[in-house]
Formats: C-alpha cells, sequence, structure tokens
C-alpha cells in the first residue's frame, strides 16, 4: 500500500491507509495503546493493541497500516486537524529505533537550553514551533520570488568565493592552493556584482543570496546571514520605495493576515528628523508597542554620506562607497564632506532596521572623489576599484537598490525574540556551529597544500579552557 501524509487520512469514513512517521507520545490503558504520530503534515492518533504496539517508544520512526476511522462523538479532539479521525493499526513496521532524547520533543513547557539545541538542531528541528518558522520563512521567500518574477526581475546568482567589498565589516577568507599567498573573500554582499550587472543591462535584478561579515558578536547577529538583494536601473529613489512598500504589503497580507500594518504609506523621514525626534536612526514607531501584532514600517532618507571615524582620523562612507551623493559637485564634496547627503534610505520596523540601499554614483570621477574623500590613495583605489571604475567608462545607466535581511523580517513576524529561531542552522553568539563543531582543525597536509603556517598559539587551550 502506498504511504499517504497524515492530514491525507481524514476522508472518507473507514479507509485503510498506511502512514509513516515518528511516534510522538505513548499512552497505555490498559490493553490499549494509544500513539500520537508525528509525519511534516500533522499528527494523528493510532489505536493498537500492547501486543503489536511492544516496546514502542518516542521517536521510533514506524509505518502503521490499518483504517483511519471516525473517532465516536466525544473524543475529538479539535485542537488538532485530524483530531476527528484515528487509525485502527493492523500492522506496524518499525523503520528505526530511537535512544532516550537529551530533550523531550512534544514538551510544550519548560525551555531547553539553547546550547543542547543547537547541539541537536535536528531534534529541535523537530518541534512544531521551529518547523512552523521554516515553512513561513520558506513561503516568504516563495512570495518574494514570485512577487518579483511578475515585476519584471531576474534572479542571478553572484560568486560565493570574490574579493572582499568594503561594507565596513571584516572579510571572511579563504586561501586559495593554486594562488600561494593569495585569498578569496566570502562576500560582505553581492553589492559590486549587481552593480556590474546594471552595467550589463540586466536592468531589473534580484537574489535572495548569503552575506558573510567577520563581526565581533553583538546583539542578535549571525556571521551569514540572508537578504533580499535587489538592483534595478534608469529609477529614482522614489520608485525603490515604492517597489519594496508595495512587496511586503502584499507578503503581510498573503502571509501574515493577522498582523496589522500601522501606517500607509510607509513614512519617509529623514535621518535628521528622527535623530532629532527619537534619538535613533531605527525608531520604533508602534502606537502600542505592547501589541505583537502592530508592523510599524518607516523608510528613513537622506543620510549623510560621510562620517568621521575618530580612532581612524578618517572619513568613512556611511553606508558604503558606491552610494550617490546628492550632489556631483566634486570640489564641494572634497571640501565639506561632512556636509554631504546622501541618496541612501533605511528600511525599519518596529525599531529594527531591516533593510538598506542608495542610488550609485555612476560617474567613474564622482566615485573617485569618494575613495579620496574616505583617504584612499590613487593608485591603491585602481587596484581595488579599478574593474569597477573601468566597468563605468563602457556605458553605465544610473542605477539603485536595497537589501532587506530575510532573517530579522520573519523573526518578527514569527513573534520569535531571536533570528537563531528562524534559521535552520545558526551558530552561536561567538561564530560557532555546536553541532558540526566547526570552526575546527584542519590536517597539517591541507595546511601545507594551502601554503599556510599557523602562528604559535599565545596560550595554551585544552579542552576548549584556557589553562
Ligand atoms: N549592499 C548593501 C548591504 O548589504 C545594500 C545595498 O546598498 O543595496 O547593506
Amino acid at each position: 500500500m502506498k504511504r499517504i501524509l497524515i492530514k491525507e487520512t481524514t476522508q472518507p469514513n473507514n479507509t485503510p491507509v498506511r502512514v509513516c512517521g515518528w511516534v510522538n507520545t505513548r499512552r497505555d490503558h490498559g490493553g490499549i495503546v494509544f500513539i500520537d504520530l508525528r509525519d511534516i503534515s500533522g499528527i494523528i492518533q493510532i489505536v493498537m493493541s500492547a501486543n503489536l504496539a511492544k516496546d514502542l517508544r518516542p521517536e521510533w520512526v514506524i509505518c502503521v497500516e490499518g483504517i483511519a476511522k471516525e473517532r465516536p462523538q466525544g473524543m475529538v479532539n479539535p485542537d488538532v486537524a485530524t483530531g476527528n479521525i484515528e487509525i485502527k493499526a493492523e500492522k506496524l513496521v518499525v523503520l528505526s529505533k530511537a535512544k532516550t532524547l537529551p530533550f523531550e520533543i512534544s514538551a510544550v513547557k519548560g525551555e531547553v537550553n539553547e546550547e543542547i539545541r543547537m547541539k541537536y538542531r535536528y531534534l529541535d528541528l523537530r518541534r512544531e514551533k521551529m518547523k512552523n518558522n521554516l515553512v513561513l520563512r520558506n513561503k516568504i521567500m516563495i512570495f518574494i520570488r514570485d512577487f518579483l518574477e511578475k515585476e519584471g526581475f531576474i534572479e542571478i546568482e553572484t560568486p560565493i568565493m570574490t574579493k572582499s567589498t568594503p561594507e565596513g565589516a571584516r572579510d571572511f577568507v579563504v586561501p586559495s592552493r593554486n594562488q600561494p599567498g593569495k585569498f578569496y573573500a566570502l562576500p560582505q554582499s553581492p553589492q559590486q556584482y549587481k552593480q556590474l550587472l546594471m552595467v550589463a543591462g540586466f536592468e531589473k535584478y534580484f537574489q535572495i543570496v548569503r552575506c558573510f561579515r567577520d563581526e565581533d558578536p553583538r546583539g542578535d547577529r549571525q556571521p551569514e546571514f540572508t537578504q533580499l538583494d535587489l538592483e534595478m536601473s534608469f529609477v529614482e529613489q522614489e520608485e525603490i520605495l515604492d517597489l519594496i512598500e508595495k512587496l511586503y504589503i502584499a507578503i503581510i497580507k498573503s502571509e501574515a493576515p493577522g498582523k496589522k500594518i500601522s501606517q500607509l504609506p510607509f513614512p519617509r523621514l529623514t535621518y535628521r528628523e528622527v535623530i532629532e525626534k527619537y534619538g535613533t536612526d531605527k525608531p520604533d514607531l508602534r502606537k502600542n508597542k505592547d501589541d505583537a501584532n502592530e508592523l510599524a514600517f518607516a523608510f528613513i532618507v537622506d543620510f549623510p554620506m560621510f562620517e568621521w571615524k575618530k580612532e581612524e582620523k578618517r572619513w568613512d562612507a556611511v553606508h558604503h562607497p558606491f552610494t550617490r551623493p546628492q550632489t556631483d559637485d566634486i570640489k564641494r564634496i572634497k571640501k565639506n564632506p561632512g556636509e554631504i547627503l546622501a541618496h541612501q534610505y533605511d528600511f525599519v520596523l518596529n525599531g529594527y532596521e531591516i533593510g538598506g540601499g542608495s542610488l550609485r554614483s555612476y560617474k567613474p570621477e564622482v566615485l573617485e572623489a569618494i575613495f579620496e574623500v574616505m583617504g584612499h590613495e590613487k593608485k591603491e583605489i585602481r587596484r581595488n576599484f579599478g574593474h569597477m571604475l573601468e566597468a563605468f567608462e563602457y556605458g553605465v545607466p544610473p542605477h539603485g537598490g536595497i537589501a532587506p535581511g530575510i532573517d530579522r523580517f520573519v523573526m518578527i513576524l514569527a513573534n520569535e525574540p531571536s533570528i537563531r529561531e528562524v534559521i535552520a542552522f545558526p551558530k552561536t553568539g561567538d561564530n560557532r556551529d555546536l553541532m558540526m563543531q566547526a570552526p575546527s582543525e584542519i590536517s597539517a597536509e591541507q595546511l601545507t597544500e594551502l601554503h599556510i603556517q599557523i602562528a604559535k598559539k599565545k596560550k595554551k587551550i585544552k579542552n576548549g579552557k584556557k589553562s
């Protein structure tokens, strides 16, 4: 008999069925055993003789053949989709057994220690709440792809092994075996590639993409995170904001209809205004901050182009150097960097920055002036960004884009306190993968092949503890 999903057992009455999954719970009532069986689609009650159930225990993987019957009135469980059905088991096959788990899957109450959850993530993901979070995430991603495809966007993949992009964080680097002493960098974002795709003429690009930033642990961050990266040619700032607004309203309507958007259209507030009024560039504009279902979106616009880095004694780009200043008067840019505003915008939601973007400098001389203000030597500019400057000499359309993060947005929609709850395999605050035990050492042969020597450790590390 062909296996069916648990959600498909609901009708008609008295049908022979075969279902497979995990034993969620076992309850013994005299000679009868009630098994709650769980698969990806739901949970169903199975009635077995004690003889058939024998030593069946939670989390064993089984297949059951039997008859799906409507439960007698008064025995219906309205909290479960298949709560009006039970299966009278006739045949049981145990596919695999399970040891006693480090924590209970079906336990609703009681917080499980997060390190244990991360070490046994494949068990943690069996929990209903975690499954629902990943299903929601998937629905949002599919919705975005579908929406943007209808808007004429093309999803294009860009390299993971590349050259560093200056987005303000440290790069993760990958040593090259064939080019001794050289390294790739994992992209902090596909910024340069998406701009080069505009030079290539694609006009509307997007990608749901992983970005990598080696930042010190701070707040609820991950060294790799997912963003909706997007770029458009021949656009004004307002067209990009409009598109994002339309997309996010549509996502909420379709995937989180219980949520209420506080203000439409999303307010556009200047950086200066919000700093003066709220003391932050990511204000929480909810009318009632206790309301878990309120969503206060806003765009913050007119950011300063540069900020003064005290320790480094130099100007740095507030967003990134590819951002277009609101003037292309090069003399002014170089003379008064602190006064120049940028065509830059942040996308905020309930006090979180959930995205940022800008129109880009497409005139090579403006881009060069920005790098100079940031303290780069002419030669160094050519060495690091020569490919961008050169590309812009072959016919570049005016362009701009934005990159809203996926993790934090799903976190807010799922009412979760941390992005780790909406990422299948997240890392700890200090960037470790407790399940895979990464990062890890590599063999002496691998090191030799990669032309790498490990500097002597200052302190010996034994069993994870400094001695
Ligand atoms: N690359 C930028 C970021 O990741 C977004 C953008 O300017 O489009 O923050």
